[in-house]
C-alpha cells in the first residue's frame, strides 16, 4: 500500500499478521509480533527493503498476548529499538494469577501455531515489557506524528489502535478477527461491555483500511464490518468456547476493571 511520503508492508508474521510502515528516513513497526518472528523482521528489513536496522524507529505493541508482545523485547535487547504501549500494558501478568495466566496464553498460542503446522518456533517471551513510551488516547506516536493512538479495551484492559487519521487507516489489533471470511470477535473478550465501548469508538471514526492482527487488510464498509463484530457481543462466549473462558480470565487485573 503506497501513500504520499510512506508504505505500508504486510508481512505474514507467525500467528498474526505484522505491519511495517515505511519511510524515506525511518520505519515503524505494528505490532510486537510472536518471538518466532524475530528473524523474518530482521531478514525483511535487510534483505526485502534492503534498509538498516537502525531505521527502525519504534515498535507498537497493542497488547501483552503472545503474539502481539513477544518479539519486541528481543528487538529492543538486539537492536535498542524503543516500545510503545499502554500505560497499564504490564499490569496484565501482574502477580500469581498473572504468572499463571501468562503460561496458558503462551501455551495456547503455540497450539494455534502448531494446530496451522506452522513450523515449531520457541514462543516464551517475557511478561513484563517496560514499554520506553506510554502512551494513552489521543497520542501521537513518537517520531511519527502522523499515527495517534485510539485507546479500545475490552479484549484485555489496555488494547490500543493505531490510527492514521489523514489517510483514514487504521491497525486494530485484536479488536475484532477475520476468520473465515467472517469478522468477528477476538477471544477472549475479557471485558465485553468495555468491548462495545470500543467498537462503537471506532465506528466514530473515519476508516478507508482496516488492518486486522487476524485476517490482513480489509477496505470493506467499516461500519459494516464492526456492526458485524458487535453483534456476537449479544452471544458471547459462544458455546464452543464457553469452557475456554475459564482459562482466560484468571488475571486479578479483570476483575478490578469489572468492579
Ligand atoms: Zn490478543
Ligand atoms: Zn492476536
Amino acid at each position: 500500500m503506497e501513500y504520499t511520503n510512506y508504505k505500508i508492508h504486510h508481512l505474514k508474521g507467525y500467528i498474526q499478521s505484522l505491519y511495517l510502515v515505511e519511510y524515506p528516513d525511518k520505519l515503524l513497526l505494528l505490532d510486537g509480533g510472536s518471538r518466532g518472528d524475530v528473524k523474518r523482521i530482521e531478514n525483511f528489513i535487510t534483505e526485502t527493503l534492503n534498509r538498516k536496522i537502525s531505521d527502525l524507529k519504534l515498535i507498537v505493541v497493542t497488547h501483552l498476548h503472545p503474539d502481539h508482545a513477544g518479539a519486541a523485547p528481543h528487538l529492543r535487547k538486539k537492536h535498542n529499538i524503543p516500545i510503545a504501549g499502554h500505560p497499564e500494558l504490564d499490569y496484565w501478568y501482574n502477580g500469581f494469577w498473572g504468572i499463571i495466566q501468562h503460561f496458558i496464553d503462551t501455551l495456547l498460542a503455540w497450539y494455534v501455531a502448531t494446530k496451522s503446522r506452522n513450523n515449531y518456533k520457541r514462543m516464551w517471551y517475557q511478561r513484563s515489557l517496560k514499554p520506553d513510551f506510554e502512551l494513552c488516547d489521543g497520542q501521537h506516536l513518537p517520531e511519527f506524528y502522523d499515527w495517534e493512538v485510539i485507546c479500545t479495551p475490552g479484549h484485555t484492559t489496555h488494547d490500543i489502535s493505531i490510527y492514521n487519521r489523514k489517510d483514514k487507516i487504521i491497525y486494530i489489533g485484536d479488536l475484532a478477527i477475520k476468520l473465515g471470511g467472517k469478522f468477528n470477535l477476538p477471544f477472549p473478550v475479557a471485558l465485553p461491555d468495555v468491548m462495545e465501548k470500543s467498537l462503537e469508538k471506532v465506528m466514530n471514526l473515519e476508516i478507508d483500511k482496516i488492518l486486522f492482527a487476524h485476517g490482513g487488510v480489509v477496505d470493506e464498509d467499516y461500519i459494516e464490518v464492526f456492526t458485524a463484530v458487535k453483534s456476537n457481543l449479544k452471544n458471547y462466549p459462544p458455546k464452543k468456547l464457553n469452557k475456554m473462558k475459564w482459562f482466560t480470565n484468571l488475571n486479578g487485573v479483570i476483575k478490578k476493571h469489572k468492579k
